[in-house]
């Protein structure tokens, strides 16, 4: 048996009941295994898989707050503090129904090599809560918030472990996470990345993570001769990534026809209204299909079925496993060319399987949605040095940050033979610098 499938066995086994991070550690291992077999020696040597898929800490609490009736209403609250051979622990934090550990393990582990492929010096981490900020009053999310705090300032610190946004965790909930952690610690420090712009927060953080999506996809379609402008694009979701991937996408002369949330999806064949959808669902926090009732012409559909639309290039920007086999041979047969992701593992395995075996393009979310956690490191930058930079000063530096992890997973492909698959190029970039940092520290994590 070769050392990744070892390894994988002894991660089943030892993490019941955990199908996502099993899943995540899988796509990584097996794409390693170009890696492994040639440095088998070396690494069996100081057990560095064994090491890898071990998180290094992971605290789980208790969350007790009082909603708006007077009842005490209690959630889980957990931070997987997963990687820290290159840098403080950084990833954000998941308010969502569905969050348990094995979630968060998937989550912290891909971070690890997402982080490494930023270039800068942040390790892996992830948290949060199966808290639904759904329909929760202003001081429902407040008392949670503060909470979730009390206990999670106990373990992060500027250079400790710098949480940030996730699903459900938005500008709102920075904020009062971070007022929480300065009640508690007397402490005004880059503890929180996407902070507000008045009290240590980075110009471009917002934008970040869609931005750099289509910073990306922009440097690989360049690559491949081929350009954005023109082109027709669906996005999955209407959070934070998908509606900055949107704005940048339109901006680089691409037509967005579709967007979605958990409910169903829009259809507007003259192409996304994005201010409608931002006063939607930044404003109002509302549901996609009120988009139908104002923009006379467009559609709204209940469930899924957003891959069913027609277009050349495909941005999932919701969630994991949003996009299955039937889905991916769908978005092929009516001519979609590329797909880059913006969610964390939004493809599931054997829809990537297909596509990396059909002639599509493919970006992974550890490369293609980086530029978001590569900003917030830009953030942790500026409240270090008590500075700030203009918008294009943050704007420029993550361009030249995308730009660059495409050189890395292009240039890491085609050193393993591999040359035009990303996901193999990506892992392996990601994974050669945090393996030799944990080399060179020895048995200490
Ligand atoms: P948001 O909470 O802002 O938006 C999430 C969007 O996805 C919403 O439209 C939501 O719809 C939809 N969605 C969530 N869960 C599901 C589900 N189970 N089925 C269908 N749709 C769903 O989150 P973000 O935009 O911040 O995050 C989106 C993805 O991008 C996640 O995978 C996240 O981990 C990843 N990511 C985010 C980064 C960031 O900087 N924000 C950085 C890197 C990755 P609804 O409102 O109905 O729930």
């Amino acid at each position: 048996m070769s050392y990744t499938e070892e390894i994988y066995n002894r991660v089943v086994a030892q993490n019941p009941g955990e199908p996502e991070f099993h899943q995540a550690v899988k796509e990584v291992l097996d794409s390693l295994k170009l890696v492994i077999d040639a440095n088998e020696e070396k690494y069996r040597a100081v057990s560095l898989l064994e090491r890898l898929v071990e998180p290094e800490r992971i605290i789980s609490f208790k969350v007790p707050w009082v909603d708006d009736n007077g009842k005490v209403q209690v959630n889980k609250g957990y931070r997987v503090q997963f990687n820290s051979a290159i840098g403080p622990y950084k990833g954000g934090l998941r308010f969502h129904p569905s969050v348990n550990q094995g979630i968060l393990k998937f989550l912290g582990f891909e971070q690890t090599f997402k982080n490494s492929l930023t270039g800068l010096p942040i390790g892996g981490g992830k948290g949060g809560s199966n808290f639904d900020p759904k329909g929760k009053s202003d001081r429902e999310v407040m008392a949670f918030c503060q909470s979730f705090m009390t206990e999670l300032s106990k373990y992060i610190g500027a250079d400790q472990d710098v949480p940030a946004g996730d699903i459900g965790v938005g500008g709102r909930e920075i904020g009062y996470l971070y007022g929480q952690y300065k009640r508690v610690t007397g402490l005004y420090e880059g503890v929180l990345t996407g902070k507000g712009l008045t009290w240590g927060g980075s110009l471009v953080r917002t934008q970040a993570t869609g931005y750099g999506l289509i910073y990306i996809l922009d440097a690989m379609l360049k690559d491949h001769s081929m350009e954005l402008a023109g082109k027709t694009v669906v996005v999955s979701g209407s959070g934070n990534v998908a509606i900055y991937a949107v704005e940048k996408a339109q901006q680089l002369g691409a037509k967005v026809v579709a967007m979605s949330d958990s409910n169903g999806y829009i259809y507007d064949a003259e192409g996304i209204r994005l201010d409608v959808v931002k006063e939607i669902k930044e404003v109002r926090r509302g549901r996609i299909k009120e988009y139908a009732a104002a923009v006379p012409g467009s559609v709204y559909t209940e469930g899924k079925g957003i891959w069913s639309v027609k277009c050349d290039i495909a941005l999932p920007c919701a969630t994991q496993n949003e996009l299955n086999l039937d889905d991916a041979k769908t978005l092929k047969a009516n001519g979609c060319a590329v797909i880059a992701e913006g969610a964390n593992m939004p493809t599931t395995r054997e829809a990537t399987d297909f596509i990396l075996d059909s002639d599509m393009l493919f970006l992974p979310g550890k490369a293609s949605n980086a530029g978001g956690v590569g900003t917030s490191a830009l953030e942790m930058c500026q409240n270090s040095m008590r500075m700030s930079w203009t918008f294009e000063e943050v704007d420029e530096k993550l361009k030249h940050m995308m730009n660059d992890i495409y050189a890395k997973i292009s240039d890491a492909a085609k050193r393993y033979g591999v040359e035009g698959n990303y996901v193999t190029g990506a892992n392996i970039a990601g994974f050669e610098k945090v393996a030799d940092a944990m080399i060179a520290q020895g048995t200490a994590l």
